[in-house]
């Protein structure tokens, strides 16, 4: 005798929705997905993506303008064509929408296109205004909705000169004077980036430093270059409201300071995308900031219903969204699942050059002796002296590691450099595989690689050995 098929239906089409539904379908399940704008989502549509893309070219703008200090003479004065760089972008994330939309349809997964919502134990009611209402039965529901740019009262953008990250790419010209209100990862790397575009950027901080949830070190470094980039950096200085005369806007601060520029930048966080997905009748428990509370295999306060991604607050990240997802498809369809280890996440902030970071951080270190807090020796390394940077020509940067003090196994690190998001794994795996200093400092780096770096701080953690 054959089993039903497990009918699985996800609201949701970005990272969290779709790997799951890759997931839910390689395992048998009859899925559907319920997708209001693109395959992909605003991972893949307006937010990753489409920043990523713009970052490569801020990228290549900073390696041309440090070209005549490697020698090439002629370089002469780049700037950038907004209109085609925008449209490259664009173009970019609706063909990676394009390529994961054929991915879903060759496994035989079912797309609804519209908006979804729960209605009731295992029923989804999904459609549009051309369409009417689709009423779909589901044995298992995953809620991964996403998440939207919180807006300011006072600051509404209107999508010409007081812009979230999501309006950049239907602008016609480079912002001249472009003020960033938020200091976070996003308005930090829409900051980086602009800078090295052409932009006279200037970043609003309301906090003593930007990037206040990184590590310090990398924190102070990149604020270091931000300033000497020509950037001006605005600490302790809150965003009251942002209004907007003709082609001028003006932040205005809460201490009474204004700031003018051409355009601004709200990047002031997220808020959950779950208005009308019918949690509350559903009886789904969400926090007081509205995100859905979920246990580590992304189960909610109510059974048969799951929620991965930005609509849960749990580290807004696209790969967590994708792991969750999948988590969720595991549990949801009887396979054995590992709960989700946050602690083993990576994760890289696209500033020039990239901190990217995993496991520990400097701020759970023991250097107290306060109980609850993890031991840990720190090894830090500038990447000044690594040949391979002297010849690229950037100084900038560290590897820093971090290892048990009694065992000498490798609990996290951060790297900052150019592509560090690509370093960074070595110490990843490390970590998975709890490898000690020792092991790591015992592994060949290429001569001359950044990666040598790695090895070498690694190497001086032997050093301590108890
Ligand atoms: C500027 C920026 C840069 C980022 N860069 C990175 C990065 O470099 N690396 C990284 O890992 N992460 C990055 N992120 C985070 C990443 O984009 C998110 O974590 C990821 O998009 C979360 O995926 P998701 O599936 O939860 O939601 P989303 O990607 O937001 O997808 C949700 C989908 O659900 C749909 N939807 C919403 N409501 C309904 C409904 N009721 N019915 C039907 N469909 C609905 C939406 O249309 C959307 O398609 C970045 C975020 C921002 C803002």
């Amino acid at each position: 005798m054959t089993l039903p098929r497990q009918r699985i239906a996800i609201l949701g089409g970005g990272p969290g929705g779709y790997e799951a539904a890759l997931v839910a379908a390689q395992l048998g399940a009859d899925v559907t997905v319920v997708d209001s704008d693109g395959l992909g989502g605003a991972c893949v549509l307006t937010d990753c993506v489409p920043s990523k893309s713009l970052i490569e070219t801020s990228n290549a703008m900073t390696l041309l303008n440090r070209s005549s200090g490697l020698g090439i003479a002629g370089g002469g004065l780049h700037t950038v064509n907004a209109v085609r760089l925008y449209e490259r972008i664009t173009d970019l994330a609706r063909a990676q929408s394009r390529d994961i939309t054929a991915r879903i349809a060759a496994e035989d997964i079912r797309v609804i296109k519209g908006h979804g919502r729960l209605d009731g134990p295992g029923t989804v009611v999904a459609g549009d205004q051309e369409m009417g209402d689709q009423e779909i039965k589901a044995d298992a529901i995953l809620v991964a909705t996403g998440a939207l740019p919180r807006v300011l009262p006072g600051a509404e953008p209107d999508g010409e000169r007081i812009l979230t990250w999501r309006q950049l790419y239907d602008l016609t010209e480079l912002p001249p004077d472009l003020i960033v209100v938020g200091s976070g990862v996003t308005g930090a790397e829409f900051a980086s980036a602009y800078q090295a575009l052409g932009s006279r950027v200037t970043l609003v901080s309301s906090r003593d430093r930007v990037l206040p949830q990184e590590d310090e070190d990398a924190a102070n470094l990149i604020e270091d270059v931000f300033r000497r980039s020509g950037m001006t950096v605005l600490g302790r200085s809150r965003a009251r409201a942002v209004t907007r005369d003709r082609d001028t806007v003006t932040v205005t601060l809460t201490d009474g300071r204004t700031v003018t520029g051409s355009h601004c930048l709200m990047t002031v966080g997220m808020v959950p995308r779950t208005e009308g997905c019918g949690l509350d009748a559903a009886g789904v428990k969400v926090d007081e900031r509205g995100f859905i509370e979920v246990d580590r295999v992304s189960r909610t306060s109510v059974p048969g219903v799951y929620a991965a991604g930005d609509c849960t607050g749990v580290l807004m990240l696209a790969s967590v969204a994708a792991m969750q997802g999948r988590v969720a498809m595991w549990h949801a369809l009887g396979e054995s699942v590992h709960p989700i280890r946050l602690g083993h996440v990576a994760a890289t902030i696209f500033t020039d050059p990239e901190i990217a970071t995993v496991g520990v951080s400097q701020r759970a270190l023991l250097t107290t002796g306060d109980a609850g807090e993890v031991a840990a020796r720190t090894q830090k390394l500038p990447l000044a002296t690594n040949p391979r940077a002297k010849m690229a020509g950037f100084r900038e940067g560290f590897v820093k590691l971090f290892t048990s003090p009694g065992t000498g196994v490798i609990l996290g690190g951060v790297i900052v450099a150019p592509r560090a998001s690509e370093l960074i794994l070595a110490v990843s795996v490390a970590m998975e595989q709890r490898l000690t200093a020792e092991q790591l400092a015992q592994t060949f780096a290429v001569y001359p690689s950044l990666s040598g770096s790695v090895t070498e701080a690694a190497r001086k953690l032997m050093e301590f050995k108890d």
